[in-house]
């Protein structure tokens, strides 16, 4: 059985990140899609709230499984037996960053390979930042997010304002 792991924030996820993750489906028999808690960087959404909504997006891809981990990716793939990382790349801003990662974690562990998808044309623009962006000024999202995950960034906003008053 070939697995792979996408690693990543996903603060929210997006139809970009859906987009990979469902790709990655067609080349693997099973795919864990981890969300890092890294208490560092400030997210919007717990990383339990990150995993429940990447579970409902994904609940229709049976094979793929969907749960946090902390520390080191290459550890978190051996654990699960994963061969391989899958990361999306959008712009060549994304190059350079995932460069430095990929001969990290080539360094890290040998065994471990990190394939990357480029991204599809109609996501290319988008990112879970961009989307908390226009989302915190009231702008409709709809278009790149699932529905509860739009609500729930409403939702977080708006109690956001509310505690700021
Ligand atoms: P990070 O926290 O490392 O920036 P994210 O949680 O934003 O990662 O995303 C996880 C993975 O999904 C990364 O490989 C990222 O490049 C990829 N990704 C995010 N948005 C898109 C998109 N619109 N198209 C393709 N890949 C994407």
């Amino acid at each position: 059985m070939k697995i792979a792991v996408c690693p990543g924030s996903f603060d929210p996820v997006t139809y970009g990140h859906l987009d990979i993750i469902s790709r990655a489906c067609d080349l693997f028999d099973r795919v864990y899609v981890a969300v890092l808690t890294n208490p560092a960087k400030r997210a919007l959404f717990t990383a339990d709230e990150r995993v429940e909504m990447l579970s409902r997006a994904t609940a229709e891809l049976d094979t793929v499984y969907c749960e946090k981990f902390s520390g080191l990716v290459v550890e978190y793939a051996k654990a699960r037996g994963a061969v391989a990382m899958v990361r999306g790349l959008r712009a060549v801003t994304d190059f350079e960053f995932e460069l430095k990662m990929a001969s990290m974690n080539h360094y890290l562990d040998k065994d471990i390979e990190t394939v990357f998808m480029m991204t599809s044309n109609e996501y290319s623009f988008l990112s879970s930042s961009a989307v908390k962006e226009v989302a915190s000024l009231g702008g409709d999202v709809s278009a790149w997010v699932p529905g509860p995950v739009a609500e729930a960034l409403a939702k977080r906003y708006s109690a956001m304002a509310g505690s700021e008053l």
